[in-house]
């Protein structure tokens, strides 16, 4: 039995969400990002389940050569492109599809005297983020084209709000490209797991345009059951949470009422009460910002964190007349107590408990 806090990924859950997505958005492509380690759910295990993704979206090459080592051969497109010519070349070795976001990765490709293959043209259409003004489209567009390494141009956009079905920043977005997309006669992608799941209707209009058959969408937290949209959770969308994320209790004493507990005795008990330490802190990525009263759930009840999380050890309430024992089982999220809770309550969204997750146990993973 280990006593450290270690994540348990359920792949059927990846497998499943993906299968949602999929039936969401019948006859698209699909690019699953698993970038981050798969949202910190183990980067070669996803990929390995996720055997009916068209293409896998990362962000470093690293990701991708660890891909490869583990031999996985569909296409990759690295998101964020490259910062460097050295950085084209070792993404052509790896057979890596690249992003263009701008001037001088425009310029490398077309000195480039290898084969870059299918390269991705991103498109700002408002995050302000990476890519090109919508204005400025078929200029770059004529010159990728000019270029003999690039042998298949593609599109893509991101959209900045789509986790606000509220906010009309999507539809304006989604307008702005259907003009740029409207001119070219290539694969174009577009939507993260919000638009997916927020936006359905309006992505239609993309297919209805031009045909489903060239559309690539890229999910990415929603395969790791996690909800994209404000104020909903994962289960809610029919999405099964693929990470729990467990520890043990490692050691129960009782406090006296004004007994401080912890690093600058931050909580003090208002009653006698008993304390649980367990095994997590924020060097598993239990995060420091995780505030007191934020719960755990322990032999099926919840109860609450007191004073600060330390690098190793959190400390809980167990209620005056607790029964639990050193070695019970503690979760700090999964199905049963959402991660988008606990995101809350620590004043940040689910994408970085997850990804943050550092594994010092090394994680097991259920069929
Ligand atoms: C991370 C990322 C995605 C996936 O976003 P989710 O919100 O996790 O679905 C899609 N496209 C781009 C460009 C990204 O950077």
């Amino acid at each position: 039995m280990t006593f450290g806090a270690r994540a348990r990924i359920r792949l059927s859950a990846v497998k499943h969400n993906f299968q949602l997505i999929k039936d969401k958005s019948p006859g698209t492509r699909v690019m699953a990002v698993v970038k981050g380690n798969a949202y910190g759910h183990g980067i070669v295990p996803v990929a390995r389940t996720l055997k009916d993704a068209d293409c896998f979206a990362i962000a470093r090459l690293s990701e991708a050569k660890a891909l490869r080592d583990a031999g996985i051969d569909k296409p990759l497109t690295l998101l964020g492109g490259v910062l460097s010519r050295d950085d084209l070349s070792r993404a052509i070795a790896l057979g890596v599809e690249v992003c263009v976001h701008n001037e001088e990765q425009i310029r490398w490709l077309e000195d480039c005297r290898g084969s870059a293959g299918t390269v991705w043209l991103k498109i700002d259409t408002g995050m302000n983020r990476l890519g090109f003004r919508a204005e400025v489209a078929t200029d770059v567009i004529t010159r990728l084209r000019r270029c003999v390494a690039v042998t298949d141009l593609r599109l893509m956009t991101h959209f900045a709000n789509a986790d606000d079905p509220g906010d009309d920043t999507t539809q304006r977005q989604i307008d702005k490209f259907l003009q740029v997309a409207a001119d070219f006669d290539g694969d174009i992608s577009i939507a993260n797991s919000a638009a997916l799941l927020g936006f359905a209707s309006a992505l239609s209009q993309f297919s209805d345009a031009s045909g489903v058959d060239r559309l690539w969408i890229r999910p990415g937290i929603a395969l790791y059951g996690v909800s994209p949209l404000h104020g909903r959770t994962g289960a809610e969308l029919g999405l099964q949470a693929a990470m729990q994320f467990e520890s043990r209790l490692v050691a129960v004493k009782p406090v006296r009422s004004g007994d401080c507990v912890g690093y600058g005795g931050a909580w003090h008990a208002t009653h006698d009460s008993v304390i649980g330490v367990v095994s997590v802190g924020y060097g598993d990525g239990y995060t420091r910002y995780i505030p007191a009263g934020t719960p755990l759930l322990i032999n099926g009840r919840m109860v609450p964190v007191v004073g600060r999380i330390s690098m190793d050890l959190t400390t809980v309430d167990l209620g005056e007349c607790a029964s639990d024992r050193s070695g019970d089982r503690v979760i700090l999220w999964g199905t049963d107590l959402p991660v988008e809770s606990i995101a809350e309550h620590a004043g940040t969204v689910a994408y970085q408990l997850v990804t943050g997750v550092t594994h010092r146990e090394a994680p097991v993973f259920d069929q």
